[in-house]
């Protein structure tokens, strides 16, 4: 067992800097939770917020508070440029070509069956088959589900290990002449390991087959260039990277989305409309029917210029991650699950002594907050023979404080429940 002395030396030098200069621009933290100071270990689940990112999003309603695209007033002008200011952003930050490849819709979901509604349909025929892994979030599973039984093509799953990272040969072996989309994650959100994004879509790019990456845990932990990554869509979620709920990016390459039908139609989205017929305006409009989430899509921005500012610090601390994990690996009654190392921030684990629903409570109790459950990804939990598993996961203001508070925790609900 890692002693705790042994925990602070070496995360604590390189780390110390960069906490005090982050920790007190997250508010969130600055409270108790059943009278205990408050140990956020559920990053994975939605990061905590800072202040820049909250004082974005309430800006906007506190001054800029007009609806966009649809007047001349000065509130709604400046909402427009604050709004669409947030897409050029956006699309620097992860390497789009142009700013209309930024699709705000409202998380990863949306922007997968934004997908699988309005481009699978335009490229495939019956017959045809769809391969996910079978890492996948259900967010990436149940709408090409869907999608396959209404067009009538087979849904197919590249089996991926549990003991070892993944080769780009795992999921390329199981494209067939009939694939016409992969779909795969990133990151996985149970194990915190990656896939070789680059070198899967190189080889699905060469042989025609269009692609999803789904980034929501990626684009988290690894900087994202998509357009040297090669995909023709990538999606994420604003929440999990320092950004507001109810914001997320579908983000395309440009000839696809010109291509495609729209999602949603209503206001916003059209060029003209009579009773007979309407036409629809190019992309990023054409799929953001109606009144968007405004301040999201400025929050989501801010969340941008923030980890732009804390460069150094925009990815975990190496350090830290490693301790985490070689202090969870050594803790006795805990067995951490997945290929590890992963060198990411996300830690599942069961302890075979307790329920993990009860583990997550007491801890809780603690001031603890992990996550409990089967991370929306039943079919890998069935793979590994549980229905349920803890995760650990950290976030940029993660310290070596919340593993020993963790540890000391989980070893008190230890001996209250064995
Ligand atoms: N994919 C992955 C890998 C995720 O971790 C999540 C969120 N847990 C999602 C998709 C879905 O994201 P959201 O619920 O924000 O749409």
């Amino acid at each position: 067992m890692m002693q705790r002395a042994e925990l602070g030396k070496r995360t604590g030098a390189l780390h110390s800097r960069h906490l005090r200069d982050v920790r007190p621009d997250f508010p969130a933290l600055n409270q108790q939770v059943h009278g205990k100071p408050l140990t956020y270990l559920d990053s994975a689940a939605t990061s905590l917020k800072p202040r820049a990112v909250i004082d974005a999003v309430a800006s906007v309603y506190a001054a800029d508070c007009g609806n966009i695209h649809r007047a001349v007033h000065t509130l709604s002008e400046r909402a427009t440029e604050r709004y669409e200011g947030a897409r050029a952003r956006i699309a620097r930050g992860i390497g789009a070509a142009r700013p209309e490849e930024v699709v705000f819709t409202r998380g990863a979901t949306e922007g997968i069956n934004l997908v699988a509604a309005s481009f699978l349909p335009s490229i495939a025929k019956p017959g045809d088959e769809v391969l996910l892994t079978s890492w996948e979030h259900h967010a990436n599973i149940v709408p090409w589900q869907q999608a396959a039984a209404r067009l009538g093509l087979h849904l197919r799953v590249a089996r991926l290990p549990i003991d070892r990272a993944p080769v780009a040969e795992d999921v390329l072996s199981h494209v067939t002449d009939k694939t016409c989309f992969v779909a795969f994650t990133e990151l996985s959100n149970v194990f915190g390991v990656g896939l070789p994004a680059q070198e899967i879509l190189q080889a699905l790019n060469a042989r025609g087959v269009a692609s999803l990456v789904d980034g929501c845990q990626g684009v988290v932990h690894r900087s994202v260039d998509v357009s040297a990554l090669g995909a023709d869509f990538y999606v994420f979620s604003g929440h999990k990277l320092y950004g507001p709920t109810g914001i997320g990016v579908l983000y395309g390459r440009y000839e696809r989305l010109a291509a495609m039908a729209p999602y949603q139609t209503g206001g916003d989205m059209i060029e003209t409309v009579s009773f007979e017929a309407s036409t629809f305006a190019p992309p990023p409009s054409r799929f953001e029917a109606g009144t968007p989430h405004i301040a999201g899509a400025i929050g989501l921005a801010a969340a941008f210029d923030y980890l732009e500012a804390h460069a150094a610090e925009h990815t975990l601390s190496e350090a830290l991650t490693r301790d985490f994990e070689d202090a969870l690996a050594a803790e006795e009654g805990l067995a951490l699950l997945g290929p590890r190392p992963a060198h990411t921030g996300i830690f599942p684990f069961v302890c075979p002594w307790g329920h993990a629903l009860d583990i997550a409570t007491f801890l809780d109790l603690e001031g603890v907050a992990v996550r409990v459950g089967h991370h929306c990804a039943q079919p890998l939990m069935a793979e590994l023979g549980v229905t349920s598993t803890l995760r650990v996961s950290l976030g940029i203001y993660s310290a070596p404080s919340d593993l020993s508070r963790f540890l000391t925790a989980l070893r008190s609900v230890r001996q209250r429940l064995a």
